[in-house]
């Protein structure tokens, strides 16, 4: 069954500034029939100080229940060093 409405608090990674939204955390498309422009409104947040939009499948939770994006503390090492010869 389509999860109900739940209100979430973001925190905006381009401005830092927090603001609440909604999401719905499953949708069963068999028994509601939502459209796609309802799809992307529940999926999505935008900032209304600075219309920074996020999906919130990029964000995660952090303790306190603010929706961010993961801050990456560790620091990913891309920086593959292969040895070529
Ligand atoms: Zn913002």
């Amino acid at each position: 069954m389509t999860s109900p409405v739940r209100e979430i608090e973001i925190r905006c990674p381009d401005c830092n500034s927090y603001y609440q939204d909604w999401f719905r955390p499953s949708v069963n498309l068999n028994l509601d029939d939502f459209d796609d422009d309802y799809l992307e409104e529940a999926s999505t947040s935008t900032c209304p100080r600075c219309g920074f939009r996020v999906d919130h499948a990029m964000l995660v939770v952090n303790r306190s229940g603010v929706w961010c994006l993961d801050d990456g503390m560790e620091g990913e090492d891309e920086d593959a060093d292969f040895d070529d010869d």
